[in-house]
């Protein structure tokens, strides 16, 4: 084992914080530390002043208004509200929640929770690229459908929904629309002021932002989306979301999207580029490799490969110099192979031989030229045996 630090590319499991990110929070750390619900002090005053700027910044990258941004505490508790949230909120049961068999796991369980409460879910195949098309979700679209959730990008295999279309042929049908864009905002071009979602999730996290903070956003309708809470408490962010706003994150957000937003269009072409020579290299070697997602509508930075008759694990010890995640992502603590991946077709010993590169701002030309060399290795040593 080398004692360098491995090069990162898990950039879908999370992002590193970006100095300018944690300059923006230090000073909420130290002297500006007030509550901002603290209406009596100016340690109060400045905490709520500084929550609504940045309130008012997301609100405006977004394309929303401020009084549309919930806070909550990352894109599991958001998708939780946004799912439980509506479906919650409903007086009378069943209603139908549809979403894709390839979701994030806390859209899917937040739909079987639900379920066991007397409503019902729908969990929709994708094909062989990872897409759903609009008109597979309007053809299961009926009268008791509260909600469609459908994540902008998959966390794994990268796919781009059409989310502008899906959301469109929802509102003509009446039926709310929740998007998961955890994966997505900062890395493509996504607004909420061009779409017709009317619920739309992220994590600052994944947007070289602090763990812990995320956005839900809820547009502002007539008749309004109701939402029953998850919890109960003090009535922070119109009781939606009640708890003591947690200022240095929500301020850390604000500015980690503001550069993601910026330098979107820039990064997503440097992305793409360091992404293709990557995948030119391995596939030049190992011509038998299979990607998994589509090959273009896909995000920037995510490239997901399959390896047929190597051993997963083996592949990843002998990978000791990449930070990287295989075949079982979000699940790796449990072992199972990934439900995205068997989603596609794949087998299980497929889905285990699979390596998921996240790509991201600290990724350079010879990070790409190194991983293609380990990975080029680590299989061939596998195949030639
Ligand atoms: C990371 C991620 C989540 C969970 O976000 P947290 O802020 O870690 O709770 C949900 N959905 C997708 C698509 C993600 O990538």
């Amino acid at each position: 084992m080398s004692s360098r630090r491995p090069i990162y590319l898990d950039h879908q499991a999370t992002t590193p914080v970006d100095p300018r990110v944690l300059e923006a929070m230090l000073p909420y750390f130290r002297e500006d530390f007030g509550n901002a619900s603290s209406s009596t002090h100016s340690f109060g005053w400045r905490a709520e002043a500084a929550v609504e700027d940045a309130r008012e910044r997301i609100a405006a990258q977004l394309g929303a208004s401020p009084a549309e941004i919930v806070f909550t505490s990352g894109a599991t508790e958001s998708n939780n509200l946004a799912i439980q949230g509506v479906l919650g909120a409903l007086s009378t049961v069943p209603h139908t929640v549809v979403t894709l068999v390839t979701e994030h796991p806390s859209v899917l369980e937040a739909c079987r929770v639900q379920s066991t409460l007397g409503h019902r879910e729908i969990r929709l195949p994708v094909d062989a690229d990872g897409l759903i098309s609009p008109e597979a979700i309007e053809a299961v679209l009926e009268e008791q459908t509260a909600l469609v959730s459908v994540a902008a990008a998959n966390s794994e295999i990268g796919v781009l929904q059409p989310v502008a279309e899906i959301a469109r042929c929802c509102r003509e049908r009446g039926v709310l629309f929740h998007s998961d864009a955890a994966q997505a905002i900062g890395k493509v071009p996504l607004r909420i002021d061009d779409s017709e979602i009317d619920l739309l999730s992220f994590s600052a996290h994944k947007i070289y932002g602090p763990k812990g903070i995320g956005v839900l956003c809820v547009r502002e309708r007539r008749p309004s989306i109701k939402l029953r809470p998850l919890y109960a408490g003090g009535g922070q962010e119109r009781g939606l979301r009640p708890g003591t706003l947690a200022v240095p994150l929500i301020i850390g957000l604000a500015r980690a999207l503001d550069l993601c937003m910026e330098e979107q269009a820039q990064e997503a072409k440097r992305l793409t580029e360091l992404r293709e020579i990557l995948h030119d290299r391995i596939e030049a070697a190992i011509p038998s490799v299979i990607q998994n997602g589509h090959p273009t509508r896909r995000l920037p930075g995510n490239l997901n490969l399959s390896f047929a008759g190597v051993n997963g694990e083996r592949l990843l010890l002998a990978l000791g110099d990449l930070a990287i995640s295989n075949g079982s992502a979000c699940s790796s603590s449990t072992g199972e192979p990934s439900h995205v991946l068997l989603a596609l077709g794949r087998d299980e010993a497929l889905a285990r031989a699979t390596l998921r590169f996240g790509l991201g701002r600290g990724t350079r030309l010879e990070d790409v030229e190194q991983a293609a060399a380990s990975v080029i290795q680590a299989v061939k040593d596998q195949i030639s045996r």
